[in-house]
């Protein structure tokens, strides 16, 4: 077992994936500047408060720590925050990638997960699902800071001197099947985490961006996906860099690079969404109709295939029910 780096593991994604990896026996690292992320979703692991744009401190914690690879979450997230502001989010999500690689690199770390997003695809409304080799065409700084660090490491890969994986996530929701942590934004602007607050009464109701899309019942479709699921996916995609590592494993040393959709092929409305929070609650929230948040594509829906096949990933907590019931074992608990 390894030592694990996770660059921005305080945070919904990264603390799930820290579960997950502490089961599998790894000794985990993170490195989190909290913007975002909190100390209490870290239930393992040891934690240092930090950026990724301090070479200095990442290329201590790599030799202090003996790291074997790197699981990358640390960004800014919220695409309209994007746009208002776009340089913040290409010093923090590119400037910290390069920061992150170069210090990588030059401490002769090989192996990199990289989380990244469907948002990389943009519009593309022509295809039923998304899969891999779709052109890339971001509608916003988020999604395209995201597709730059893609190349970064593509790129990187190629001169040889490392091993990266890109997984490029759809909806994640639901939480941790013990209910131990789950999803906190703050403010929340997603749609699971506010029905179930519509439901406990921490707001009065839950509205519906947009009822006149070219869809069945005119909202929006998603892919969700369990964030249990989205960390299995991550050990999947380690374990395949470390195995390169191993020099019985008779692999070459050529840098090797792949991208892959992590969803579940299958596509749920607005309206599904909240039907199940309703049903899963017992509680019949207040739901209003509202006109299209800007950006808004009609469908997203990830064709997983190469996921299933090459990781060996199966996305098993992933129906809308099931992951509704973890996230609300986690919701109820949080006060108003
Ligand atoms: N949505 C909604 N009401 C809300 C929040 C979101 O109708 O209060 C819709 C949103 O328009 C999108 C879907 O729910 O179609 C998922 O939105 P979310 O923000 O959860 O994730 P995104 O798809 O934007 O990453």
């Amino acid at each position: 077992m390894a030592n694990i780096l996770v660059a921005g593991g305080a945070g919904f994604i990264g603390s799930h994936t820290v579960l997950a990896l502490h089961e599998a026996g790894h000794h985990l690292v993170v490195l989190d500047n909290l913007s975002n992320g909190s100390s209490e979703n870290l239930l393992f692991g040891e934690l240092i408060v930090g950026d990724i744009r301090d070479g200095a401190l990442l290329d201590r914690v790599i030799t202090d720590h003996e790291i074997k690879a790197v699981i990358h979450f640390a960004a800014s997230i919220e695409a309209g925050e994007s746009v208002k502001d776009p340089m913040a989010f290409y010093a923090n999500n590119v400037g910290g990638s390069l920061s992150l690689i170069e210090s990588m690199v030059r401490n002769g770390v090989r192996s990199i997960v990289f989380s990244s997003t469907a948002a990389v695809y943009g519009q593309n409304e022509e295809a039923e699902t998304l899969s891999e080799e779709l052109p890339k065409k971001p509608i916003n700084p988020y999604g395209h800071s995201k597709w730059m660090v893609e190349c970064m490491l593509k790129d990187t890969a190629a001169t040889g001197a490392l091993d990266a994986i890109s997984l490029r996530y759809f909806n994640a929701a639901g939480g941790d099947p013990e209910g131990r942590i789950g999803e906190r934004h703050d403010p929340e602007t997603h749609l699971i985490p506010l029905a179930l607050d519509a439901a406990r009464g921490a707001r009065n109701e839950v509205k519906i961006f947009g009822t006149d899309y070219d869809t069945p019942d005119g909202t929006c479709i998603r892919d969700y996906i369990h964030v249990s699921d989205l960390a299995d996916a991550h050990a999947l995609a380690l374990h395949q860099l470390l195995d390169r590592q191993d020099p019985s494993s008779g692999q070459t040393k050529a840098g090797y690079y792949d991208a892959f959709n992590l969803g579940t092929s299958r596509g749920h409305s607005v309206r599904d969404v909240m039907n199940t929070a309703k049903k899963v609650t017992g509680i019949d929230f207040p739901v209003i109709e509202d006109t299209r948040r800007p950006g808004d594509p009609a469908r997203l829906v990830a064709d997983a295939t190469r996921a299933k096949s090459e990781l060996k990933w199966s996305p098993d907590r992933s129906d809308l029910t099931t992951l509704m019931e973890d996230a609300w074992r986690f919701r109820r608990t949080l006060g108003n």
